[in-house]
């Protein structure tokens, strides 16, 4: 099984996060040796990226979720760092407005999916919905039970509009957590990161792991894969992405549009 294979999770099968190590660096042994291989992937990112915006046919949507401190904002430099800015943007999904609130819950998330030609990252998505929301239980069970066939209706009408979505969970462990929290109270420039809610919000770590297992379980599908991304180090949680990344635009076998105009009989004057 190579890579991509084992951080899938297999539509149909119970996923269990147990199953992940969030230390798992695969075949690589550190940092050092994963850098050239990460610039050879920043090359293709671009390039894919290049011809998705010039085929102007399909789009890619990219869903990060985490628990806190999971890594979102270094995924999101790395996977954009390739990118030409003209062809992708990102949003961020917080705490719901009184007006968002006041609508059914993807309607905020339905006018943030790419266009044609674009690569969009949700930074946190409508699967917030499924999990603080049944963290905290901000509606009744009998309301975000059924979301999970929501959002794979939602998700399936996405795909068959040519906009490809790709899920990541980053998966890190609780002790990483509490080590990256407390650089953010040790390192002056990670002080203004230090969120008081977020160190209480660890105190649910057994709930959301359950939410994330039912998400992973019922959410992921042949049209919209979910990949569990072992996120204790950042330079392995780069280069997973960055494979997988290729992979699937890889398969959207992508091609340079035909020319309008017959090339060989243009004269630059
Ligand atoms: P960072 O802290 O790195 O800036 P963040 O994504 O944690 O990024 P915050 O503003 O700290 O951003 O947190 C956003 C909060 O909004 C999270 O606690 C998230 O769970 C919450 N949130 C997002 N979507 C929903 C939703 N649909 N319902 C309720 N809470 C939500
Ligand atoms: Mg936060």
């Amino acid at each position: 099984m190579n890579l991509i294979e084992k951080l899938m999770v297999k539509p149909g099968h119970k996923a269990k996060l147990a199953d992940w190590d969030p230390d798992c660096t695969d075949k690589y042994e550190n940092k050092e040796q994963a850098i050239p291989i990460m610039d050879k992937l920043a090359g293709r990112i671009a390039k894919l990226q290049y011809l998705l915006f010039a085929e102007n046919k399909r789009a890619i949507l990219v869903v990060l979720q985490a628990m806190d401190a999971g890594g979102k904002d270094g995924t999101i430099r790395t996977v954009m760092g390739p990118m030409n800015p003209q062809g992708c943007k990102v949003t961020s999904f917080k705490k719901p407005t009184d007006e968002e609130l006041a609508h059914d819950f993807l309607w905020r998330v339905h006018r943030f999916v790419p266009r044609r030609g674009e690569v969009r990252i949700f930074n946190r998505s409508h699967y917030e919905d499924v999990l603080i929301v049944r963290v905290h239980n901000l509606v009744p069970k009998s309301i975000w039970s059924r979301r999970f066939e929501q959002i794979n209706n939602f998700e399936k009408l996405l795909a068959e509009s040519d906009i490809h979505v790709i899920k990541f969970f980053l998966h890190i462990s609780k002790s990483e957590q509490k080590k990256r929290f407390k650089e953010r109270l040790d390192d002056p420039t990670k002080n203004w990161k230090a969120e008081p809610g977020d160190f209480e919000e660890r105190k649910y770590w057994e709930e959301y792991t359950r939410a994330y297992e039912d998400v992973l379980t019922r959410c992921s599908t042949d049209y919209a894969p979910w990949y569990v991304i072992p996120a204790n180090h950042k330079w392995f949680r780069n280069l997973s992405i960055s494979q997988i990344l290729v992979h699937e635009f890889e398969k959207l076998k992508m091609k340079f549009p035909e020319p309008i105009y017959d090339v060989s009989k243009l004269k630059i004057k």
